[in-house]
Order: structure tokens, then C-alpha cells, then sequence
């Protein structure tokens, strides 16, 4: 059996085995929680989360070193993060007018006392700009700062490009870091089936399906959302941009959409990604190790999504009404929101207190929203790397026309 196969199946048996807890012996689910299922889940976390840090340094530097031109970079560049910014932007008017259409949200809808939420600072736009260039590398790997680890990881490929021969060792070096990293990935993923079987029946039974039921209607516009969003922005995109079977992309990028469901986590999920795509897709190295960490870290259609929803969502309840203006605050501010956003799990909620407070709406609103975000960070995760994907698969097409040409 394929190991897509067999993460599918672990997950639906994880749905079930959660759900069936959580209704039928919610007690008996604390302690299988707490010993078995959170211990299993995090185990095949940590197993992939561990090589982000070596496989994005790596490969940035090996993707670097390989375009060398920095003319060359520089257009690879330019084009993903347009790319990145346009989808995010469609992706959130698809939210919007969702929202719009559904109503999720009714003035007094729920309690609004009954749940607390103290919000974190989000870190201001500017700050976010600036802080991408490391003022120690070490300790930007130490902390698994991506945005920093990939400038870094550029500058050092650019060094290797430009010294050439003198340096061929350490191109060396790198390169069979990749290998090793991208062996290792093979060897964790052994484990995805365990490990996706117990992130969900973790998340679903303590989440349960009243949560899930009180709220349907905000879920139903976010899930609408993003899979409209994967269908016709990256479909359309796939079809027509790069020319490809928009089923086809999908069918081969559909193990790593599991794991990114699994973890919820775009950073977790990448060293997969970047291998699905390299292998299932015919992505070169040279553009999936450029343009899919640095997606995993600043491209987030889906968190975009949620944000988007669940703004309409709060001001609905609190029955504020949103000017045009207002949407197109929440358009700019949800997309710079998305790439200040790590690829960690939750991160997107902490973002909108940003989007919100853009718009003068009530940051404790988020509590509202805050229960079911478990299970929407699954689902929003896996159409977060689906776009760096959709980006690396456009980007790797049009380079090869590039050099079609200049050898015809
Ligand atoms: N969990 C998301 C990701 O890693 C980010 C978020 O929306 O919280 O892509």
C-alpha cells in the first residue's frame, strides 16, 4: 500500500476513534490523550520539525550557489514573492465575499463574556522587514528564525557562486548535507501514518462535535473558502500558467497536504513538500529549494482565509458594520499579516488581532473563534503549502521556457 493510502486511513481512523471519545468516553480520553496519542503525535513532529533547520540552510545555499547569477535570483525572486501577494489578495476577497454571502456571524450569536482572550503583541510590519537580516546567523538557527536562516542562506550561496573553485569543498560539503537531510526525510515519513493517526484523534477529541457544531457555519465559510481558493486560484493557475493537469498537481501533492493536516504546521511540513514536489511534481532543486521555504515562511493563503472570515465573523456578532474601506484595510492588512505569520501552528490567530485592530474591531473578539481554531489550522495549513507549491511548479515552468528558448 502507498503511504498516501496509509495516511488516509490513519486519519479517517483518527476521526473516528477521536470523535468516538470524545462522545462516548470523554473520560477514558484525558489519560490515552495524555500517555499515548500527544506523545505519538509529537514524536513524528519533532522527527520532522528537526531537520527544517540543516535542509532549508542547505538548500538555500545549494539553490543559491546553482542559479548563481544574481540577475537570474533576482527574477526567480521577484516573481514568487508577486505571485505570493496576488494569490494571497484573491484569496481574501474569495474570503470576504464568502463571509458575505453566508453570514456566519449574528449579533449575540454566543456569550461573548463566557471566554477570555488576552491578546499578544504582532509584531509591526516595519519590524518584521527589518528583522530579516540576522544580526547573529548562529543564533537565527538556533531559534529556527526562517526568514533569517534563508537570508543568510543567500548570501552564503551568492559567496559560493562568486568564489568558485576556491570554495568547491564547501559546495561539496553542502550538497551532501542536502542528500543526507532529504534520506531523512524519507525515514521520518515512515512514520506519518502513526503520527497523523494521532495528531487528529488528539485534536478532534478534545475538541469534540459540540464545539464544532455551534460554530458550523463559521467553519463551513472557511472550509468553502479554501477550497475554492485551491481549486480556482491554484488550479486556474496550474492550468493555466504552467500547463499542467491542475488534477495531476494535485494528485501528486496530495502526501504532503496530509502531513500539513497532520501538524498543522507549514515548517514542519516543508522538508516533505519539498520533496513531493521535487519528485511528483518535476520541480528543480534549484527553484523548489528557493521558492518553497521562503512560501513556507511568507505565503499564507489560508491563514489569510481565516483571517479574512473571521473578521466578517466578529463584526457581525458584535454587529459592527464594515465600511468598503474597511475590506480593503482588511485586504492589505490580512496579507501583510500572512507574511509575518511563522509557519507555526496557531500563529495565524495571533496575527488577526492585527487585521482586527486595523479595522477599530475588539481583539478579545478572538475568543470567540479561538475553539474551533485547532481544527481550521489542519485545514489552513495544508492550503498554505499547496500555494508555495502551486508557486514552485509556475516558477520552475517558466524558468524551463526561459532556457527552451535560449536554446532554440
Ligand atoms: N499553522 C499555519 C502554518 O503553519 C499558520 C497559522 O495559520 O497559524 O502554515
Amino acid at each position: 500500500m502507498s503511504l498516501t493510502k496509509k495516511i488516509i486511513i490513519a486519519l479517517i481512523v483518527g476521526i473516528i476513534v477521536g470523535l468516538g471519545f470524545n462522545v462516548f468516553a470523554p473520560n477514558a480520553f484525558v489519560p490515552i490523550d495524555t500517555y499515548a496519542l500527544t506523545p505519538l503525535g509529537q514524536l513524528f513532529l519533532k522527527l520532522i520539525t528537526m531537520l527544517v533547520v540543516p535542509l532549508v540552510f542547505f538548500s538555500i545555499v545549494l539553490g543559491t550557489a546553482g542559479v548563481g547569477d544574481p540577475k537570474k535570483l533576482g527574477r526567480i525572486g521577484s516573481r514568487t514573492v508577486i505571485f505570493f501577494l496576488i494569490t494571497t489578495a484573491i484569496a481574501l476577497i474569495i474570503a470576504l465575499s464568502l463571509a458575505y454571502v453566508i453570514q456566519p456571524g449574528q449579533p449575540g450569536l454566543m456569550g461573548e463574556e463566557e471566554q477570555e482572550y488576552t491578546p499578544s503583541e504582532a509584531p509591526p510590519v516595519m519590524e518584521t522587514f527589518l528583522n530579516m537580516i540576522p544580526s547573529n546567523p548562529v543564533a537565527a538557527m538556533a531559534s529556527g528564525d526562517m526568514l533569517q536562516i534563508i537570508v543568510f542562506a543567500v548570501f552564503v550561496g551568492l559567496a559560493l557562486a562568486n568564489l568558485g573553485d576556491k570554495t568547491k569543498g564547501v559546495l561539496k560539503l553542502v550538497e551532501q548535507g542536502n542528500d543526507i537531510m532529504m534520506y531523512l526525510v524519507t525515514v521520518a515519513m515512515k512514520f506519518a501514518p502513526i503520527g497523523a493517526f494521532a495528531l487528529i484523534a488528539s485534536a478532534l477529541g478534545k475538541l469534540g462535535l459540540d464545539a464544532l457544531s455551534s460554530m458550523a457555519m463559521y467553519v463551513v465559510t472557511i472550509v468553502l473558502a479554501l477550497f475554492v481558493h485551491s481549486i480556482v486560484t491554484y488550479g486556474g493557475a496550474i492550468a493555466l500558467l504552467a500547463k499542467m493537469n491542475p488534477i495531476q498537481f494535485f494528485k501528486g501533492f496530495f502526501p504532503a497536504m496530509t502531513v500539513a493536516f497532520s501538524t498543522s504546521s507549514s515548517n514542519a511540513t516543508l522538508p516533505v513538500s519539498m520533496k513531493t514536489a521535487q519528485e511528483n511534481l518535476g520541480v528543480s532543486k534549484q527553484v523548489s529549494s528557493f521558492v518553497q521555504p521562503l512560501g513556507a515562511t511568507i505565503n499564507m493563503d489560508g491563514t489569510a482565509i481565516m483571517q479574512g472570515v473571521a473578521t466578517i465573523f466578529i463584526a457581525q456578532v458584535f454587529g459592527v458594520d464594515l465600511t468598503m474601506g474597511d475590506l480593503v484595510m482588511v485586504v492589505i492588512t490580512a496579507t501583510l499579516a500572512s507574511i509575518g505569520t511563522a509557519g507555526v501552528p496557531g500563529v495565524g490567530m495571533i496575527m488577526l488581532a492585527m487585521v482586527l485592530q486595523s479595522v477599530g474591531l475588539p481583539v478579545e473578539g478572538i475568543a470567540l473563534v479561538l475553539a474551533v481554531d485547532r481544527i481550521l489550522d489542519m485545514l489552513r495549513t495544508a492550503v498554505n503549502i499547496t500555494g508555495d507549491a502551486a508557486a514552485a511548479v509556475i516558477i520552475d515552468r517558466s524558468e524551463q521556457k526561459r532556457l527552451e528558448k535560449a536554446g532554440s
